[in-house]
Protein backbone atom coordinates (compact mmCIF):
# COMPACT_ATOMS: atom_id res chain seq x y z
CA UNK A 1 0.00 0.00 0.00
CA UNK A 2 1.39 3.49 -0.38
CA UNK A 3 1.90 5.72 2.68
CA UNK A 4 2.46 8.32 3.95
CA UNK A 5 4.67 9.08 6.78
CA UNK A 6 4.90 12.63 8.20
CA UNK A 7 7.07 12.92 11.05
CA UNK A 8 10.31 15.48 12.13
CA UNK A 9 12.17 13.54 13.62
CA UNK A 10 14.97 11.86 11.39
CA UNK A 11 16.00 8.66 13.28
CA UNK A 12 12.48 7.44 14.26
CA UNK A 13 11.17 8.70 10.27
CA UNK A 14 14.07 7.09 9.22
CA UNK A 15 13.62 3.71 11.12
CA UNK A 16 9.58 3.47 10.30
CA UNK A 17 10.08 4.19 6.80
CA UNK A 18 12.78 1.09 6.76
CA UNK A 19 10.12 -0.83 8.57
CA UNK A 20 7.40 -0.07 6.46
CA UNK A 21 9.34 -0.50 3.30
CA UNK A 22 10.48 -3.93 4.20
CA UNK A 23 6.91 -4.70 4.81
CA UNK A 24 6.24 -4.24 0.79
CA UNK A 25 4.43 -0.71 1.08
CA UNK A 26 5.63 2.88 -0.36
CA UNK A 27 6.19 4.99 1.69
CA UNK A 28 6.64 8.85 1.15
CA UNK A 29 7.93 10.98 4.07
CA UNK A 30 7.33 14.23 4.76
CA UNK A 31 8.89 16.70 7.81
CA UNK A 32 6.09 19.14 8.59
CA UNK A 33 2.68 19.53 8.40
CA UNK A 34 2.23 22.19 5.66
CA UNK A 35 4.15 19.72 2.83
CA UNK A 36 2.15 17.24 3.97
CA UNK A 37 -1.20 19.30 3.52
CA UNK A 38 -0.38 19.72 -0.07
CA UNK A 39 0.54 16.48 -0.75
CA UNK A 40 -2.64 14.89 0.57
CA UNK A 41 -4.85 17.64 -1.50
CA UNK A 42 -2.94 16.17 -5.12
CA UNK A 43 -1.96 12.97 -4.57
CA UNK A 44 -4.14 9.40 -2.90
CA UNK A 45 -2.35 7.67 -0.07
CA UNK A 46 -3.96 4.77 1.14
CA UNK A 47 -2.93 5.31 4.45
CA UNK A 48 -1.39 8.31 6.58
CA UNK A 49 0.93 7.77 9.79
CA UNK A 50 0.75 11.22 11.06
CA UNK A 51 3.12 12.97 13.99
CA UNK A 52 1.42 15.44 16.16
CA UNK A 53 4.43 17.01 16.86
CA UNK A 54 5.50 18.82 13.39
CA UNK A 55 6.80 22.01 12.64
CA UNK A 56 4.91 24.96 10.82
CA UNK A 57 1.66 23.25 11.64
CA UNK A 58 0.52 20.93 13.88
CA UNK A 59 -0.50 17.56 13.33
CA UNK A 60 -4.03 18.22 14.40
CA UNK A 61 -4.32 20.83 12.58
CA UNK A 62 -3.14 19.14 9.50
CA UNK A 63 -6.05 16.48 10.54
CA UNK A 64 -8.45 19.05 11.28
CA UNK A 65 -7.70 20.28 7.67
CA UNK A 66 -7.79 17.54 5.53
CA UNK A 67 -11.04 16.32 7.54
CA UNK A 68 -12.67 19.75 6.37
CA UNK A 69 -11.79 19.03 2.84
CA UNK A 70 -13.45 15.71 3.42
CA UNK A 71 -10.66 13.94 2.49
CA UNK A 72 -11.59 9.82 4.66
CA UNK A 73 -7.69 8.22 4.05
CA UNK A 74 -7.45 6.43 6.78
CA UNK A 75 -5.17 8.07 9.84
CA UNK A 76 -2.59 6.89 12.45
CA UNK A 77 -1.57 9.54 14.66
CA UNK A 78 1.79 9.49 16.71
CA UNK A 79 1.80 11.12 19.79
CA UNK A 80 3.99 11.13 22.59
CA UNK A 81 3.50 9.72 26.20
CA UNK A 82 2.65 12.70 27.98
CA UNK A 83 -0.24 14.23 25.53
CA UNK A 84 -3.28 12.14 26.26
CA UNK A 85 -5.32 15.37 25.42
CA UNK A 86 -3.94 15.30 22.03
CA UNK A 87 -4.59 11.78 21.47
CA UNK A 88 -8.39 12.29 22.60
CA UNK A 89 -8.30 15.15 20.41
CA UNK A 90 -6.92 13.27 17.53
CA UNK A 91 -9.36 10.93 17.83
CA UNK A 92 -12.69 13.26 18.09
CA UNK A 93 -10.82 15.41 14.40
CA UNK A 94 -11.52 12.08 12.65
CA UNK A 95 -7.69 10.20 13.62
CA UNK A 96 -8.56 6.43 12.96
CA UNK A 97 -5.95 5.10 15.45
CA UNK A 98 -3.20 5.80 17.50
CA UNK A 99 -0.17 4.94 18.64
CA UNK A 100 2.21 5.99 21.37
CA UNK A 101 5.97 6.60 21.50
CA UNK A 102 7.73 4.68 21.95
CA UNK A 103 6.09 1.90 20.17
CA UNK A 104 6.62 -1.56 18.69
CA UNK A 105 7.43 -1.41 14.56
CA UNK A 106 5.50 -4.79 14.54
CA UNK A 107 2.20 -3.41 15.97
CA UNK A 108 2.42 -0.20 13.96
CA UNK A 109 2.08 -2.62 10.93
CA UNK A 110 -0.41 -4.45 11.94
CA UNK A 111 -2.92 -1.68 12.99
CA UNK A 112 -1.83 -0.22 9.33
CA UNK A 113 -2.87 -3.16 7.86
CA UNK A 114 -6.07 -3.07 10.05
CA UNK A 115 -7.16 0.38 9.15
CA UNK A 116 -6.77 -0.22 5.66
CA UNK A 117 -8.90 -3.28 5.86
CA UNK A 118 -11.48 -1.27 7.38
CA UNK A 119 -11.04 1.34 4.68
CA UNK A 120 -11.87 -0.67 1.94
CA UNK A 121 -14.88 -2.51 3.89
CA UNK A 122 -13.48 -5.95 3.96
CA UNK A 123 -14.21 -7.74 7.15
CA UNK A 124 -11.44 -10.47 6.88
CA UNK A 125 -7.80 -9.95 6.80
CA UNK A 126 -7.40 -12.03 3.93
CA UNK A 127 -8.53 -10.95 0.26
CA UNK A 128 -10.01 -13.25 -1.91
CA UNK A 129 -10.90 -13.57 -5.53
CA UNK A 130 -11.88 -16.53 -8.07
CA UNK A 131 -9.86 -18.33 -6.21
CA UNK A 132 -6.46 -16.14 -5.84
CA UNK A 133 -6.32 -16.00 -1.66
CA UNK A 134 -4.17 -12.73 -0.88
CA UNK A 135 -2.48 -12.75 2.65
CA UNK A 136 -1.40 -8.91 3.29
CA UNK A 137 0.00 -9.63 6.67
CA UNK A 138 2.17 -13.11 5.32
CA UNK A 139 2.57 -11.03 1.89
CA UNK A 140 1.99 -14.16 0.23
CA UNK A 141 -0.36 -15.57 -2.39
CA UNK A 142 -2.13 -18.84 -2.82
CA UNK A 143 -3.70 -19.22 -6.20
CA UNK A 144 -4.36 -22.90 -6.99
CA UNK A 145 -3.21 -24.52 -4.88
CA UNK A 146 0.25 -22.87 -5.42
CA UNK A 147 2.29 -20.52 -2.96
CA UNK A 148 3.35 -17.40 -4.61
CA UNK A 149 5.37 -14.92 -2.68
CA UNK A 150 5.44 -11.79 -5.43
CA UNK A 151 7.94 -8.82 -5.81
CA UNK A 152 7.23 -5.96 -3.61
CA UNK A 153 5.70 -3.83 -6.48
CA UNK A 154 3.69 -6.48 -8.38
CA UNK A 155 2.30 -7.86 -5.16
CA UNK A 156 1.19 -4.01 -3.88
CA UNK A 157 -0.53 -3.73 -7.14
CA UNK A 158 -2.30 -7.03 -7.51
CA UNK A 159 -3.26 -5.35 -3.88
CA UNK A 160 -4.31 -2.50 -4.70
CA UNK A 161 -6.78 -3.96 -8.51
CA UNK A 162 -8.31 -6.69 -5.86
CA UNK A 163 -9.68 -4.13 -3.43
CA UNK A 164 -10.89 -1.85 -6.34
CA UNK A 165 -13.07 -5.02 -8.19
CA UNK A 166 -15.33 -3.20 -10.45
CA UNK A 167 -13.27 0.17 -10.57
CA UNK A 168 -10.85 1.23 -13.50
CA UNK A 169 -7.81 2.49 -12.38
CA UNK A 170 -6.01 4.84 -14.46
CA UNK A 171 -2.43 4.63 -14.90
CA UNK A 172 -0.98 7.51 -13.16
CA UNK A 173 -3.24 6.06 -9.75
CA UNK A 174 -1.31 2.87 -9.63
CA UNK A 175 1.86 3.72 -10.51
CA UNK A 176 1.47 6.13 -7.40
CA UNK A 177 0.75 3.33 -5.39
CA UNK A 178 3.73 1.64 -6.02
CA UNK A 179 6.52 4.08 -6.68
CA UNK A 180 7.20 6.58 -3.69
CA UNK A 181 8.41 10.18 -5.33
CA UNK A 182 11.88 9.68 -5.30
CA UNK A 183 12.35 6.42 -7.10
CA UNK A 184 12.77 6.47 -11.08
CA UNK A 185 9.66 5.26 -12.82
CA UNK A 186 10.40 3.52 -16.47
CA UNK A 187 7.65 4.67 -18.77
CA UNK A 188 6.35 1.23 -19.19
CA UNK A 189 6.84 -0.15 -15.63
CA UNK A 190 3.53 -0.24 -14.99
CA UNK A 191 2.45 -2.22 -18.17
CA UNK A 192 5.66 -4.82 -17.17
CA UNK A 193 4.20 -5.71 -13.71
CA UNK A 194 0.58 -6.36 -15.39
CA UNK A 195 2.17 -8.81 -17.64
CA UNK A 196 3.83 -10.42 -14.95
CA UNK A 197 0.57 -10.36 -13.11
CA UNK A 198 -0.96 -11.64 -16.10
CA UNK A 199 1.17 -14.09 -16.57
CA UNK A 200 0.97 -15.88 -12.95
CA UNK A 201 -2.85 -15.07 -12.83
CA UNK A 202 -4.28 -15.59 -16.34
CA UNK A 203 -4.99 -13.11 -18.93
CA UNK A 204 -8.28 -12.61 -17.87
CA UNK A 205 -7.39 -11.55 -14.79
CA UNK A 206 -6.61 -7.91 -15.42
CA UNK A 207 -8.43 -5.57 -17.90
CA UNK A 208 -7.47 -3.11 -20.04
CA UNK A 209 -9.54 0.29 -20.14
CA UNK A 210 -8.15 1.99 -22.82
CA UNK A 211 -7.86 5.39 -22.15
CA UNK A 212 -7.90 4.64 -18.69
CA UNK A 213 -5.81 2.24 -17.04
CA UNK A 214 -6.71 -1.35 -15.90
CA UNK A 215 -9.40 -2.90 -13.96
CA UNK A 216 -10.04 -6.52 -12.25
CA UNK A 217 -13.90 -7.08 -12.92
CA UNK A 218 -15.96 -7.51 -10.02
CA UNK A 219 -16.85 -10.78 -8.53
CA UNK A 220 -20.12 -11.82 -8.64
CA UNK A 221 -21.58 -12.89 -5.55
CA1 LIG B 1 7.66 15.42 16.30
Amino acid sequence: MRALLVEDDEDLGEVIRTALTREGNTVDWLKDGQSAILALTSENFDVVILDLGLPIISGLEVLHTIRSHGNAVPVLILTAHETIEDRVRGLDMGADDYMVKPFDLDELSARIRAMRRRGTGRASPMITYKGISLDPAAHSVNFQEQMFSLPRREFALLQKLLENQGKALSREQLTQSIYSWDEDVDSNALEVHIHNLRKKFGVELIHTIRGVGYMVAKEES
